[in-house]
């Protein structure tokens, strides 16, 4: 079974001397994600893994500003797209983009697409307290939508009042792991989908494609209660917010290897919205292929969520 994997991470040397050094990094977590080649081969391997997509970890250049981050972002694309063509059957890119320069990032995801060969983007979380319904963002999202590329948004730390007001009051690492993994993060990127959704953003920009991590980022529990209470009296908008999400987001299995998540997304999203991911060296491509072997869903499920959604959205 051919499996393709899309929320997978590198680091490049100039972020990771920039990185304040959160609890998650330990030494061989930090080893792998500066590995583009033998030890994460090798570990695609042991995993039975063809693809895997690549995208810089957090917080990335959304972390930083001006000409700083064009040329971080400059940098990790090139790094990455080296390593993309010495492994040309196993890697592929998403690329970075310096999101506090809109038009920077607009013309560095053009470079990325029609000369690196990339085939989206990676973008994690806000970028200087922002998220990407606000105008700023409107000609990056309209050249993504352009060049038929899709953004991959990925969870990074919460802004500092919402940190403040939200996560204090526990251990540091029960502080830290509360606003981020085991919940923070994926709450705030429901709330960056939910944003962009009714700000109209797929209303002007209906062909874009959006792909969120572990299993939904919380929405296909959800949904149909965000229906109930955001209908298009309120919004204003052309569709149900859960029309949406079924048609501009991509979810990926990232992270969450639990049968009920699994099974809730596919009854809510449908099998052709599902798409496998590890959350490489963060998740083990060992346990994230285990999990799907085993699921109870159809051979024909499988086969859409391993490879056939993600050879189509990637025009692989
Ligand atoms: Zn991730």
């Amino acid at each position: 079974m051919r499996i393709i994997a899309l929320e997978e991470h590198f680091l490049t040397p100039a972020m990771a001397a920039r990185l304040a050094g959160a609890p998650a990094m330990s030494e061989a977590i930090h080893r792998k994600l500066a590995d583009l080649d033998d030890e994460r081969l090798a570990d695609l391997d042991a995993g039975g893994i063809e693809v895997q997509v690549i995208g810089h970890t957090v917080p990335g250049t959304q972390a930083h500003a001006g000409d700083e981050a064009i040329a971080l972002a400059r940098d990790a694309n090139d790094r990455l797209a080296a390593a993309v063509q010495r492994h040309p059957d196993r890697f592929r890119g998403f690329a970075t983009l310096p999101t506090s320069e809109p038009a920077a990032a607009a013309k560095e995801l053009r470079r990325a697409a029609t000369e690196l060969g990339f085939v989206g983007a990676m973008i994690n979380g806000t970028t200087g307290g922002r998220f990407l319904d606000d105008p700023m963002f409107a000609p990056l999202l309209a050249e993504a939508e352009r060049l038929e590329l899709p953004i991959y948004l990925h969870p990074s730390e919460p802004l500092p009042a919402v940190h403040e007001a939200y996560f204090k009051g526990f251990a540091p690492g029960v502080e830290w792991w509360l606003s981020s993994a085991a919940w923070g993060w994926h709450a705030e990127t429901a709330l960056h989908v939910l944003r962009l959704i009714l700000a109209g953003v797929f209303d002007r920009h209906p062909r874009l494609q959006l792909v969120i991590g572990h299993m939904g980022e919380l929405l296909p529990f959800w949904l149909a209660r965000i229906d109930d209470f955001l209908g298009r009296a309120p919004t204003g908008l052309e569709h149900p917010v859960s029309h949406y999400v079924r048609e501009n987001v991509h979810v990926t299995t990232s992270g969450v290897f639990t049968f009920p998540p699994l099974l809730c997304t596919l009854l809510v999203l449908g099998a052709e919205r599902v798409l496998f991911s590890v959350d490489y060296p963060y998740s083990s491509n060992d346990d994230a292929v285990s999990f799907l072997r085993a699921a109870p869903i159809s051979r024909r499920d499988r086969e859409l969520v391993t490879h056939v959604n993600a050879e189509r959205l990637l025009k692989l």
